[in-house]
């Protein structure tokens, strides 16, 4: 049988190790989008002030950018058509 008190206590000696106090204390913090390193929370955007990490921050959102007009010009030459199709014209 199973001795519900034995895991009770385990459990309750679980909860109370140091460990997990540590890890339920730490203070709140952000990590650098490129690197990883701890960085403040307010920091924004979420990279460090490594001139490496903003470099590579500025590549992505330009890559971003292009994606999203990409997008939209996909999105326009699919759409455009069935659109004008069902307005009556190309017909
Ligand atoms: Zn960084």
């Amino acid at each position: 049988m199973v001795d519900a008190k034995a895991i009770r206590d385990k459990v309750n000696k679980k909860i109370n190790s140091p460990r997990s106090k540590i890890s339920s204390n730490l203070p709140s913090h952000k990590h650098c989008r490129m690197c990883g390193i701890e960085i403040d929370v307010k920091t924004d955007p979420r990279i460090c002030k490594n001139e490496e990490c903003v470099t590579k921050l500025e590549k992505q959102s330009k890559q971003d950018k292009m994606m999203r007009i990409m997008f939209f010009i996909f999105f326009i030459a699919i759409v455009a058509p069935v659109a004008l199709q069902l307005f009556g014209f190309g017909r």
